[in-house]
């Protein structure tokens, strides 16, 4: 049987290579930085980055530079167009790809507007350049015009579309914009009718056919470039190229895109990815294993898919990602996703999803989080409420318990392994108390005066203002213990936890969340609430700068979010009516909204009231209402 095995596997060999054969020639090598003649090599780091500025001397071409990246046997050329920024601020670089065919190419994206001299140095100048010239350098007679795609409507791949007005631009149906040139020409897999046209699936070159993938996520429309012969697919930002920012879109869409790809190339062994930011294959985490800086290829795509399912059935453990307060990110051998808690599928989360705030990227992305020692967890459950848990040396506090749902036990154990765990209860909301009969805790903390839920095997302790949870040493060995604080307003029993070794807050509902709608829920009046606000700030300010609610889908709450609960409850004791709208989460009911309604907006909904015609909020991205002033949120760098 053994000495049979080497011939089967010869056999089998033999036949896909004569299957392989039989469809095409095999795909030509390509290469990656074989530098176009005439062009200047970007100067890197040794950390794989791009120097400041990319070019060591005067480039010729303005801010490009292009590799040949191969010759396929009918001598068609496939070219890699690289585009920097000017300047010493960054040279984040996007990267453009140039397919030729026998009579037509084709240009995926136009990377940056970065400026050049028309006639000399642009785009179409250069492009025009390298289809009129042999790779000997000598001038080709009859050259190949060419026609432009987009990958997505990003403006690092889109900055030049506007020098392409005199042919054919193919873009992404799902990203097209309110007035789109004469010019473009909608584009989806498979082609057809569409809202914007007849929508094109396919692009003849020649003797050359690349086909449009539908790869959506990053944006709506996202679109890739495959050409089956060369076994050469352009992914734009939707599969590569460090890692895939999929937080823009679900990662339900996400999963479904990426194991799409992986079905669509699976019969190319030698599959060459071609991101849209080739210079992140080498930089920040991807110069170490398991990537060492190659580029992306096969394996990566099936990495990919596998993140996004594990983000889907939440055997991720994700971290805080460094742009944003809410994007996490997570990854599985060569694969990395940044995601966001709140758009797994459109329904919610699946599954329960933990992210460790403690892990090793939290450090490089803002200071309080450094802070935190604990080993420390938020768990985002599928009732979209968050759970927070703590592990000390020899015992762990789950802080609520989430609404039910089955899998929070299981993902404890998975988080913990055997180390007791101690749940506290904040309030008698039932996202806090659901979860209690899976968790086979030692003891379970509840407010006082609420009843007592039965759970078995556990020893039930009562708790108010003033007592304090002692969870032994934290993994630095230093105590971890948390005071507890009462605030009443959402529940007459609501407690909040403070870790003054974390610096950190555990508010529960008592402040509701980090939102300028249906933040708060109010059970009381504002009056009294603002009073419950003042009384307990007195007790617990200056020893947190975290806030995590009852109810966050972002790992990022700043201390300042207490002064805009505060504010929002003064505005409305003070002003009455006139600080009021009618609430949007849930409807039906009055509200009122900090002064600041950027990073650390409040909301306040007030139970027992009532909508008035006319009373509606403005929208926060307007923010034209009354008292709506501060800094505009700052918006998501598009890459
Ligand atoms: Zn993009």
């Amino acid at each position: 049987m053994i000495s049979r095995l080497p011939l089967l596997r010869n056999t089998l060999l033999g036949f896909c290579a004569l299957a392989g054969a039989q469809a095409f020639a095999a795909a030509a090598p390509v290469e990656y930085f074989q530098l176009e003649k005439g062009f200047l090599p970007e100067v890197k780091l040794p950390t794989g980055g791009v120097a400041l500025p990319a070019f060591a001397t005067p480039n010729p071409w303005a801010f490009e530079t292009v590799y040949l990246m191969s010759t396929n046997a009918k001598g068609q050329r496939t070219w890699r167009i690289e585009n920097f920024l000017p300047g010493q601020a960054s040279s984040q670089g996007s990267t453009m790809y140039l397919f030729e065919g026998a009579k037509l190419a084709l240009l995926v994206d136009t990377a940056q507007n970065t400026p050049s001299e028309m006639g000399k140095n642009d785009l179409k100048t250069i492009v025009r350049h390298l289809l009129g010239h042999t790779n000997s350098g000598d001038v080709k007679p009859n050259p190949v015009d060419f026609v432009v795609a987009n990958t997505h409507s990003h403006g690092d791949h889109t900055g030049k579309n506007s020098q392409m007005s005199d042919r054919p631009l193919y873009y992404p149906e799902l990203d097209w914009p309110a007035n789109a040139p004469a010019n473009w020409v909608p584009i989806k897999e498979g082609g057809g009718a569409g809202p914007h046209g007849p929508a094109i699936g396919k692009i003849d070159l020649g003797d050359r056919v690349i086909e449009a993938v539908n790869i959506h996520a990053h944006t709506p429309g996202s679109t890739g470039y495959l050409d089956r012969e060369n076994e050469m697919l352009a992914t734009g930002d939707a599969l590569g190229s460090g890692f895939v920012w999929a937080h823009f879109g679900m990662i339900s869409q996400y999963a479904a895109s990426a194991h799409h790809v992986v079905e669509t190339v699976a019969p190319y062994q030698n599959l060459t990815v071609l991101p849209a930011h080739f210079f992140q294959n080498s930089s920040a985490d991807r110069q170490y294993p398991p990537m060492n800086g190659r580029p992306v290829d096969k394996q990566y795509l099936t990495d990919q898919a596998r993140v996004a399912d594990a983000i889907l059935d939440g055997t991720l453990i994700a971290e805080p990602y460094a742009v944003g307060r809410g994007i996490v990110w997570g990854g599985i051998d060569s694969a990395r996703v940044c995601f966001a808690l709140n758009r797994i599928t459109p329904d919610g989360p699946k599954a329960y999803l933990a992210v460790q705030m403690s892990g090793f990227t939290s450090n490089r992305t803002r200071p309080q989080l450094a802070k935190i020692k604990s080993n420390f967890y938020l768990i985002r459950g599928l009732a979209e409420e968050t759970i927070y848990l703590v592990k000390g040396q020899t015992r762990a506090l789950l802080i609520g318990s989430g609404a039910g749902k089955p899998g929070l036990g299981e993902l404890v154990r998975r988080l913990i392994g055997r180390t007791p765990v101690e749940v506290v209860v904040l309030s008698d909301d039932a996202d806090q108390m659901g979860g209690l009969s899976q968790l086979a805790a030692k003891k379970v903390y509840v407010p006082k005066g609420m009843t007592m839920p039965a759970v078995a095997g556990a020893e039930m302790v009562a708790i108010g203002d003033g007592d304090t949870i002692d969870l032994g040493l934290n993994q630095e060995g230093r105590p971890l213990l948390f005071s507890v604080a009462g605030l009443t307003g959402h529940s007459k029993v609501g407690l909040t936890l403070v870790d003054e070794s974390d610096r950190v807050l555990f508010s529960g509902h008592a402040l509701g969340m980090q939102t300028p709608d249906g933040g708060l829920i109010l059970n009381d009046t504002l009056e009294n609430f603002s009073t419950a606000l003042a009384a307990w700030r007195a007790k617990t300010d200056g020893k947190y700068d975290l806030v995590y609610t009852a109810k966050n889908f972002e790992w990022m709450t700043a201390a300042e979010f207490v002064d805009q609960v505060q504010d929002a409850a003064s505005r409305g004791v003070k002003e009455g009516d006139a600080a009021m709208y009618n609430s949007i989460k849930p409807a039906g009911l009055r509200m009122v909204r900090s002064t600041r309604v950027d990073d650390a907006a409040a909301s306040i909904v007030v139970a027992g009231t009532k909508a008035i015609p006319g009373g509606d909020a403005p929208a926060v991205g307007g923010r034209g209402g009354r008292g709506a002033r501060g800094p505009a949120p700052a918006p998501a760098p598009k890459r």
